[in-house]
């Protein structure tokens, strides 16, 4: 926790974060995940004054089950980005406690040499601070580094079911990895994950596993050949990569490549780019909505209309709706 001690003044964070200085890049995501009630304040109000130098990246989601080779690949493909002077900012989120690396220091070693570029500004999320396998302040710390200048913006989450509606909801590309192996593979990737994914890319496609890779991905050819459907301008791709030959990496990039030159070219980016800002406000009008129903002082009444449902006296409805009466009722008192 921050707290009002160690805070700047929001144009500090600003005029920092616009001159792409890293520190108080750092600084102003911890202000974001602070849960210190002033810092969410002077949060909130640096976000304001920063959103028009945001929505300037390729937000890019990698997902795959622990093991895949996700920052390997992060790794690789990363450095593949900023050897062609293309800044980029890794975003790593990892709710599994399963695995040893999965600290701050962990993902630093992880990506050794990117932690090192200066092209390259990696934060792992805080731990804790993780719903259905991405952070809540991952959305924020994106927009962070968008207006740090940042045009490739790579969320890594660990494809753990619920995250990939989730991460859907805030990227523009979603790319999904999966092991070099057949059959088995293939059933351990959820249906959801696979229908939202925009390309999935078999990992680890050298030396001996170079005739797995190929048979696994002639079969996600075939499995994405089935998923597929006709009213959407992408159809979703399969390929196969190698982080420690570099092979795939190109194709990888010039696959996105594509798919953002179409996307643009048909108005679906910017549409989507709408619908997930709007998306957005209605998850805050839900939150904001629930905190002030728990300000409410309804317990009380609460505790005495589950008694009635408990105990049959009146159907679940009408007690339901007699607390948003009660609800109604307490905001009037409010107002007066
Ligand atoms: P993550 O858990 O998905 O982040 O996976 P890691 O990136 O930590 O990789 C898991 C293991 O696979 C490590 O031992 C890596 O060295 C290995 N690995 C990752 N990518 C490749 C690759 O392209 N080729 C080979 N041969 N091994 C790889």
């Amino acid at each position: 926790m921050q707290g009002s001690r160690f805070r700047k003044s929001t144009d500090a964070y600003r005029q920092g974060i616009l001159e792409g200085d890293r520190i108080i890049l750092s600084q102003a995501i911890t202000l974001m995940e602070s849960a210190h009630e002033e810092d969410q304040r002077a949060a909130r109000e640096l976000l304001e004054s920063l959103i028009k130098h945001t929505g300037q990246s390729l937000r890019i989601g990698i997902t795959g089950p622990p093991g895949v080779g996700k920052s390997t690949f992060i790794e690789a493909f990363g450095k593949h980005l900023t050897e062609q002077r293309i800044p980029i900012a890794v975003l790593t989120i990892d709710p599994s406690s399963n695995r040893s690396q999965g600290s701050i220091l962990g993902d630093k070693t992880r990506m050794h040499d990117l932690s090192k570029d200066p092209l390259a500004y990696i934060r792992p999320s805080a731990s804790g601070n993780v719903l259905g396998g991405v952070a809540q302040k991952t959305r924020e710390s994106m927009l962070l580094c968008e207006a740090a200048g940042y045009k490739i913006i790579l969320i890594e989450t660990v494809g753990v079911g619920q995250s990939e509606t989730a991460i859907k909801d805030m990227i523009d590309f979603f790319l999904l990895l999966a092991l070099p192996g057949a059959g088995d593979e293939l059933q351990g990737i959820k249906k959801g994950i696979m229908e939202a994914a925009d390309a999935i890319v078999v990992t680890k496609a050298d030396g001996d596993n170079v005739a797995r890779a190929t048979l696994a991905l002639s079969e996600f050819k075939h499995a994405l050949h089935l998923l597929s459907s006709s009213d959407t301008s992408w159809t979703p791709r399969a390929l196969a990569a190698s982080s420690v030959s570099g092979k795939g990496l190109d194709e990888i990039w010039l696959m996105i490549q594509e798919f953002e030159r179409g996307s643009k070219l048909s108005g679906r980016f910017e549409e989507t780019r709408k619908r997930q800002r709007v998306q957005w406000m209605n998850e805050y009008f839900q939150q904001l909505l629930a905190q002030d129903i728990e300000q409410a002082n309804l317990v009380e009444q609460k505790l005495n209309h589950e008694r009635a449902v408990m105990e049959n006296r009146v159907t679940p409805f009408s007690a339901a709706k007699a607390i948003l009466q009660h609800y109604h009722e307490e905001i009037r008192k409010r107002k007066s």
